[in-house]
C-alpha cells in the first residue's frame, strides 16, 4: 500500500514468484550453514532489490516510463541485472522514473509522479528528485534493501539528496550500460541508492566489472575488493592524510543559506579530525549546464531514433504511409519533455549549428575535465566536497519552466561531463519552520576517475 501511496514502483514481480524465491534462498543459506560453507556464500543471498524501469528484464516489463515502451517485455537482462541476480538478489520490481531518464522530479512519466516520503501531507506533495526517483523512494520506505538507478546528469545523486539516502555514482565505465537503455550513451552511468558505505562497498563488488557486451566498460583497478578496502581503512573518523577540496565556483547564487551552513560546518568537522581542506578553483564550471543539454539532448536525439512504431514498443493503427506511421507513433507515444529534447538535440546536430552547438559543448567537456584534472593531478586533492543541489526538494507541479528544473542539475553535472565517481550524502535536516516535516539536506563528493574506492571511504568517515 505504501508503494501504492508513493508511486514507487511501475511494475512489481509477481508476488508469488517472489515468495517462492525467498523460500529457495532461505533453504541454501540453511544448508550452507548446515554444511558450514560460510566461504562460498553468495554477496546478496535473499536480498530484495529495485531496478530502475530503464534496465531491461526479461519476462519483466521494462518501459522507461514511456507510453511508447508501455508494453516492451525485453528478452534479456541488462548486465546489471544478471550480475545482482547471480550474487543471489532478488529483484522485486521495476521503479519509476522521468521518461526516458530525462528530469529531475520523477514526474514527466507515463505512470505519474512519485512522491517524496517526506511530504507533509497528500495536498503538498513533495518531488522525490529524479530521474532515479522511484528507485530512492523504494530504498526509503524500506521496501528493499538498495536499489539500482541510473545517473546521466545527476538522475542518482539527487533523488538521493531530496530522500536522505546514500547515491552512488561510479566512473564512468566501471558498471557494464548492456541492457540500460540509453538515453545520453556518453554519459549514462548505473549507480544505486544505500543506506550507508559498507552497502555501497558489497553493491560495487557485485556490478563493476568489465563486459565484452559493452564497449565503454573498463576495468578497474578495485575491482572486486571494495569491501576489503573499506575495512582496511581505519573504521574511526580520523581524516589524516585526505586532502578535501572545496571548490568555489559551486559557490551560486541560487544556493539556500542552510545548505551553505551545512557546507561550512562539514568542512570545519573534516579539518578538525585532521583533514587537510584546501579552496580550489574549477572555472569553467559555470558553462557545465548548458554543454550537458546540448550533448545531452543531441545523443537522445540519436538515440531515440530507434522508437519508430516498428522495431520497439507500441505503434500507432491506420497509417496510411511508412512516414505517417512513424510521426503518429512517436507523437502519439513520446511526452512532452521527450518530444522538446528530441528537436533541441536534433536542431544542434543539425548541418548549420553543429559548429556552435555540438561542436563548442565538446570543448567545454574537455574544459570543464582539464579543470578537474588540475585539481585531483596537479594540486593532489583526494576529494571534492560540495553541495548535491542549490535547494532542496520542491513542491510537485512546482518548477514547471524547463529551465527551472535544469537549475537543480548544476553542481552534479560537472562530474557527470568528466565521467567521475561521485556519490550524495544526507547529513543532517532542514530546521527551516515552515516545514513541519524536516527535509534532508545533502553534500557532494566527487573523487578523481577510478577512485571510487577514496570516495567509499571518505562517505564512510564523513556519514
Ligand atoms: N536531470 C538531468 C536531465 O534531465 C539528469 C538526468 C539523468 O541523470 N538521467 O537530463
Amino acid at each position: 500500500d505504501a508503494t501504492k501511496k508513493f508511486n514507487a514502483y511501475i511494475t512489481l514481480e509477481d508476488r508469488e514468484k517472489l515468495l517462492n524465491d525467498a523460500d529457495e534462498s532461505d533453504k541454501r543459506l540453511q544448508h550452507q550453514q548446515q554444511q558450514q560453507q560460510s566461504g562460498v556464500k553468495r554477496e546478496l543471498e535473499g536480498i530484495p532489490i529495485a531496478v530502475k524501469d530503464n534496465f531491461s528484464t526479461s519476462k519483466l516489463k521494462t518501459t522507461c516510463a514511456s507510453k511508447i515502451l508501455e508494453n516492451y517485455i525485453p528478452s534479456f537482462d541488462a548486465t546489471v541485472v544478471s550480475r545482482l541476480k547471480e550474487a543471489g538478489a532478488i529483484i522485486v520490481g521495476k521503479t519509476n522514473m522521468d521518461e526516458f531518464a530525462m528530469g529531475s522530479s520523477t514526474s514527466t512519466g507515463h505512470f505519474g509522479a512519485s512522491i517524496n516520503p517526506y511530504s507533509r501531507d497528500a495536498g503538498e506533495s513533495l518531488v522525490a528528485g529524479g530521474s532515479s526517483g522511484g528507485s530512492a523512494v523504494a530504498v526509503k520506505l524500506n521496501t528493499v534493501s538498495a536499489a539500482i538507478g541510473s545517473d546521466t546528469g545527476g538522475s542518482v545523486r539527487q533523488p538521493a539528496a531530496y530522500c536522505g539516502l546514500l547515491g552512488f555514482k561510479p566512473t564512468y565505465g566501471s558498471i557494464s550500460r548492456y541492457g540500460m537503455i540509453a538515453f545520453a550513451s556518453s554519459l549514462d552511468t548505473p549507480g544505486f541508492f544505500v543506506h550507508n558505505a559498507v552497502d555501497a562497498a558489497i553493491l560495487l563488488d557485485v556490478l563493476v566489472g568489465r563486459d565484452c557486451n559493452d564497449s565503454t566498460s573498463i576495468e578497474h583497478p578495485m575491482q572486486k575488493k571494495f569491501q576489503q578496502y573499506l575495512n582496511s581503512r581505519d573504521n574511526n573518523q580520523d581524516m589524516k592524510g585526505l586532502v578535501f577540496g572545496i571548490p568555489t565556483d559551486y559557490l551560486v547564487k541560487e544556493m539556500d543559506p542552510e545548505i551553505i551552513n551545512l557546507w561550512r560546518e562539514t568542512v570545519d568537522l573534516i579539518e578538525q579530525a585532521g583533514g587537510k581542506v584546501v579552496a580550489v578553483d574549477l572555472p569553467h564550471t559555470k558553462y557545465a549546464l548548458p554543454a550537458y543539454y546540448i550533448l545531452a539532448t543531441s545523443e537522445a536525439s540519436s538515440n531515440l531514433a530507434r522508437y519508430d512504431g516498428i522495431r520497439y514498443g507500441a505503434s500507432t493503427s491506420g497509417a496510411k504511409s511508412l512516414k505517417q506511421q512513424y510521426m503518429e507513433t512517436r507523437s502519439e507515444g513520446f511526452g512532452a519533455e521527450v518530444k522538446r529534447r528530441i528537436l533541441l538535440g536534433t536542431m544542434s546536430l543539425s548541418r548549420g549549428s553543429y559548429d556552435n552547438y555540438y561542436n563548442k559543448a565538446q570543448q567545454i567537456r574537455r574544459l570543464v575535465s582539464d579543470d578537474f584534472n588540475q585539481v585531483f593531478n596537479r594540486q593532489s586533492v583526494d576529494i571534492l566536497i560540495t553541495p548535491t543541489t542549490p535547494s532542496g526538494p520542491f513542491k510537485l507541479g512546482d518548477n514547471q519552466d524547463p529551465i527551472d528544473m535544469y537549475i537543480n542539475d548544476i553542481m552534479t553535472i560537472p562530474a557527470s561531463l568528466a565521467g567521475l565517481p561521485s556519490a550524495s550524502i544526507p547529513l543532517a535536516h532542514s530546521q527551516s519552520n515552515n516545514k513541519s516535516t524536516p527535509t534532508p539536506l545533502s553534500l557532494q563528493l566527487i573523487g578523481n576517475r577510478l577512485q571510487d574506492h577514496k570516495v567509499l571511504e571518505a562517505i564512510q568517515k564523513i556519514m
